[in-house]
């Protein structure tokens, strides 16, 4: 059975819901206590975390009367504590902290911590049989298939939360799994849409920060401009549908209005349209499996004119096809992808690489990883973060030569 629930075949909820988010000073955090501030009466703030925002949990375990808050960062307890003192809300700092919030009673988790250091916690989340809103990709593509096992194993409820794949999972409650003949997720294209491929390469990271439609964290928004994100995103589909990378398509769609959509066995496509506004799939999770009011502004069509749709180009973001060449060749190699990824657009950031040598980064360390004959299937979270750590080793090795190699 899988774990990502394909009808609404849970019982209505009644009653004040137990609520974690892990990330909680994020982007996607920021959004889901924007929903949970406007409905205080059916919440109750179980736990909180952050990486080393302390202020900013702090504020936040206050004004949501949190039981419990959590810092990555270790060196960060005792600035944590001092700000708690007196409130009676309980705080931990460093990782197994984070851990120990996302283990902790609670009904709905949102798991929106970035990057692959989410994906322990998740699990955390996942093995007491939780509902996991999942935002954080990058546990999927890291250790998808264990992932999911996990879930299933647990009874843990999995609720799509990236909005395209809330599109897919609000779209196939109008069919039976079975009668799937495709997904389509949507793209934006970023702002380097229309860039030629000499410019792409040399964008700057105000430039690639620019996204025009949505407002995101940094290190999703620079995946979005080099469609890694899409790539991400293509990969966190086959996992929690259980698609093969053939029935999983990229439409750019450059409004950011339609996110997704399903295609059935007598060709009907059902799509899910939204304002361009995490809030909304944010506020599906939450609800599900009744509706809550949301908060994002309503859809007016008529304002928006147009919807318009592109083949996405494979030459120009190499990022996207490499996504396609890892989920096939699959035994840890979209681990190693996203790994790579983490590496590079850190560099980038750091301005030690041009924005063009993030794909190259990423493509030469997956041919090395190939190459050298470390493809093997993942069958545990350790062996996830083994090769997760075994790559980014690798990908910071090949940094220097990809960084004095000109385009
Ligand atoms: P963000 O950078 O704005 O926030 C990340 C959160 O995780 C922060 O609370 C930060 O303190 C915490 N964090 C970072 N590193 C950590 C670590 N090592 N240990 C513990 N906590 C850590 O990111 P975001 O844009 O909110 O994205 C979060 C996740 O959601 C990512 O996986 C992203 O791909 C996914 N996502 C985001 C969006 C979006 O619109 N922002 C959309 C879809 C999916
Ligand atoms: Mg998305």
């Amino acid at each position: 059975m899988s774990a990502v629930p394909l009808r609404n075949d849970k019982p209505a909820t009644h009653g004040v819901r137990k609520v974690t988010v892990l990330g909680a000073t994020g982007s996607i955090g920021d959004s889901t206590m924007d929903l949970l501030r406007a409905s205080p009466e059916r919440y109750q703030v179980e736990a909180l975390t952050a990486n080393s925002n302390v202020e900013g949990l702090a504020k936040l375990a206050i004004e949501f009367n949190a039981r419990f808050a959590a810092v990555a960062d270790p060196a960060k307890l005792g600035e944590l504590r001092a700000a708690l003192d007196g409130t009676g809300i309980a705080c931990g700092a460093g990782e197994q902290a984070v851990i120990e919030a996302a283990a902790r009673p609670s009904d709905w988790v949102m798991a929106a911590v970035a990057g692959a250091a989410g994906l322990k916690p998740a699990l955390a989340a996942v093995d007491r049989g939780a509902t996991v809103a999942l935002a954080n990709k990058e546990c999927l593509v890291c250790a998808g298939e264990f992932f999911m096992e996990r879930a299933a194993a647990a009874n843990a409820c999995i609720l799509p939360a990236d909005s395209e794949h809330n599109a897919l999972f609000q779209a196939l409650a109008s069919g039976n799994r079975d009668e799937l003949t495709k997904v389509i997720i949507t793209a934006s294209g970023g702002p380097f849409r229309t860039w030629a491929a000499a410019d792409i390469e040399q964008a700057t990271l105000a430039q690639a920060l620019k996204h025009p439609n949505w407002s995101m964290g940094q290190k999703i928004t620079i995946d979005s401009a080099s469609m890694m994100n899409k790539g991400l995103e293509v990969i966190e589909a086959s996992w929690l549908f259980a698609l093969t990378p053939d029935e999983i398509e990229v439409v750019v769609h450059p409004q950011s209005i339609i996110h997704g959509m399903v295609e059935f066995s007598d060709r009907s496509v059902v799509a899910q349209l939204g304002a361009p506004d995490m809030r909304i799939p944010i506020a599906h999770c939450l609800g599900w499996p009744e509706r809550i009011i949301g908060r994002a502004a309503p859809l007016d069509l008529t304002k928006i004119g147009q919807l318009t749709f592109e083949a996405p180009d494979f030459v120009r973001f190499p990022g996207l096809r490499l996504a396609y060449d890892a989920l096939r060749a699959g035994n840890g190699a979209t681990t190693v992808y996203n790994a790579a990824n983490e590496i590079a657009v850190a560099a980038f950031v750091k301005e030690q690489i041009r924005f063009g040598a993030i794909a190259r980064l990423v493509e030469e360390t997956l041919n090395s990883w190939i190459r050298s004959g470390n493809l093997a299937p993942l069958s545990s979270a350790d062996e996830a973060i083994a090769v997760d750590h075994k790559a980014r080793n690798l990908a910071a090795s090949l940094l220097p030569q990809i960084a004095a190699k000109a385009s």
